[in-house]
């Protein structure tokens, strides 16, 4: 039996949404890999749960040491942890301190064949022993890379990126370990508080038109254009990807994302957005999209109804100057 230990992430002391992700997926290698098993010899479960619990969530040194411990002791096949600011903080000093394989940000997993074909060279014969192979998306989300294990017996770390599996009812026991401040050793970092952002509610989850901004405009000054597009129409609202909120062109309420608002507008307009997966799990659920990228292989046109590869700033001007007049 081998198992698959999930890392529950808390936030202000209350489990955030992607531990039941982190489950869901757990659930699905622990089928790829324990597949030989039959669930009714087995009386005990394969995926296991471990809450760090009396820890302040930010202190990433404390988490690897309490960590460790309990992996070590459980000595499961893979730990997953989320592909979030928490995770990205702990999960690969922690995987360098266990000496295991990792692999981050994965959105898929898939039963090896062993007939997937890897290329010239690669080794795909009788003496591979991968029974699983991991997606994760490269290139701003315009290519999948597959991964495959040279060496599964070792222990595997895995980040999971948030918005990749549905969260689901698991139909086997969960087990679930709490560890309190005592099993942590480390404190090279002082936990202070956290501030939460001054928010004004967004107008985002109540709009059904929302025409949303990229980095591909380019200019703080074009997002006027973007505030006329919408004004085009009415029960509209502007949004933006992540790195316009980062350089401070829009405030974070009108973010859209993972880390961000989710939402799922009649019409979603992308203006100069490349289509990250973090982007894309915010609004993929909208039933309409329309994108508007000069890169005609931009990942944001997999998802969209209309593709229009042009020049945001010159479409957008020359379209809101037509439709004013
Ligand atoms: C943990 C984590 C959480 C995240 N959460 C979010 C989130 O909630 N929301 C979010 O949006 N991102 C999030 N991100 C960031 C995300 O990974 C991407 O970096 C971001 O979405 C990219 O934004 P973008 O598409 O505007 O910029 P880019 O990826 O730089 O794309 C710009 C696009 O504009 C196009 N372009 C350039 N110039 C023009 C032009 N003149 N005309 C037309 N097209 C043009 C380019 O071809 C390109 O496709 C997160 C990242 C991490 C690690």
């Amino acid at each position: 039996m081998k198992t698959v230990l999930v890392v529950a992430e808390y936030l202000n002391d209350k489990i955030a949404p992607i531990t039941d992700e982190l489950i869901a997926s757990a659930l699905e290698i622990s089928a790829i890999i324990n597949k030989e098993i039959k669930y009714a010899e087995s009386k005990t479960s394969e995926v296991k749960v471990v809450h760090v619990k009396g820890l302040n969530t930010l202190a990433s040194e404390q988490y690897k040491s309490a960590l460790v411990s309990i992996i070590q002791e459980l000595n499961p096949s893979f730990i997953l942890m989320g592909h979030t600011s928490q995770g990205i903080d702990t999960a690969f000093g922690l995987a360098a301190r266990l000496r295991c394989n990792c692999i981050s940000s994965v959105n898929k997993v898939i039963e090896h064949k062993k007939k997937y074909l890897f290329g010239q060279g690669s080794k795909n014969d009788d003496n591979d022993k991968s029974d699983i192979l991991f997606f994760r998306s490269i290139f701003k989300g315009k290519l999948n890379a597959v991964i495959k294990l040279e060496n599964p017996d070792k222990m595997t770390l895995l980040t999971v990126q948030p918005g990749s599996f549905a969260p689901k009812e698991a139909d086997i026991d969960i087990i679930e370990i709490t560890l309190y401040a005592s099993a942590a050793n480390s404190h090279q970092i002082e936990y202070e508080n956290i501030i939460e952002p001054q928010t004004k509610k967004s107008k985002l989850d109540q709009a059904k038109i929302i025409v949303s901004a990229g980095r591909g405009i380019e200019d703080q000054e074009n997002i006027a254009y973007i505030e006329r597009l919408a004004a085009c129409f009415t029960g509209s609202a502007v949004g933006g990807s992540r790195p316009l909120i980062d350089m401070g062109w829009m405030p974070y309420h009108q973010q859209v994302g993972i880390t961000g608002a989710v939402v799922s507008p009649e019409l979603y307009i992308a203006v100069g957005i490349s289509g990250s997966s973090q982007h894309i799990a915010g609004m993929k659920d909208s039933k309409f999209i329309v994108s508007i990228n000069k890169d005609p292989n931009a990942a944001v046109f997999n998802l969209s109804d209309v593709c229009i590869v042009e020049d945001a700033v010159n479409f957008i001007k020359s379209y809101v100057e037509t439709a004013e007049e």
